[in-house]
């Protein structure tokens, strides 16, 4: 199926933005399992995108993780995360943004919030690899990004990641309601 064809027929699609390396992937396969996982074809590896279908509590929605494979400079990195930062709030009702509680803040997830605290879209700030309680504590300091609420959650292991999709279906079911 043609991608635009794909998103036409889901219309609660959540995009997965941010740095290389924090787990946008892990996190799409534990969304999407093995379920209709789709990759757009496009020349070069930085447009690789993966799309695929889920539910939560009967709730269906898509997901989009971002970023693919990027080869290159800090430069081309930092240019590639924003291009694919301004094509999620194009299309995408909910976006999570996910930063790694391991490296702590850094300032391209302070770039990446400013464009995002901009959009009007509705934001997921989740805190990857919480693996253990202790780094609850840690997730703290992305307060500072002014985006709210920080998620933190394993992709790994799946802790957490209940209650971002609870909060998440919500916002989709208010769409509904409200439509
Ligand atoms: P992406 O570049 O943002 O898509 O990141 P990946 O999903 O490819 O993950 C990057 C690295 O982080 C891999 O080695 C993953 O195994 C690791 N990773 C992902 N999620 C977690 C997590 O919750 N905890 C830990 N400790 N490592 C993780
Ligand atoms: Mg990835």
């Amino acid at each position: 199926m043609e991608i635009d064809h794909y998103l036409c027929a889901m219309p609660n699609i959540i995009a997965i933005v941010g740095r290389p390396n924090v787990g946008k992937s892990t996190l799409f396969n534990r969304l999407v399992k093995s379920r209709q996982a789709i990759v757009e074809e496009t020349a070069g590896v930085t447009r690789d995108r993966h799309y695929g279908k889920s539910d939560w509590n009967g709730i269906e929605f898509s997901v989009i993780d971002t970023g693919g494979y990027v080869e290159g400079t800090d430069d081309i990195f930092e240019e590639e995360i924003r291009r694919q930062v301004e094509l999620a709030i194009g299309e995408a009702d909910v976006i999570i943004f996910m930063v790694d509680v391991k490296d702590g803040l850094t300032s391209m997830d302070s770039d990446v919030a400013l464009m995002l605290r901009k959009s009007r879209k509705k934001i997921f700030l989740v805190a990857n690899k919480v693996d253990n309680t202790n780094r609850t504590f840690d997730i703290n300091e992305f307060y500072e990004l002014g985006l709210g609420q920080v998620y933190g959650l394993s992709s790994i292991n799946g802790s957490g990641t209940g209650e971002l999709l609870d909060d998440i279906v919500k916002e989709f079911k208010d769409t509904v309601a409200a439509d």
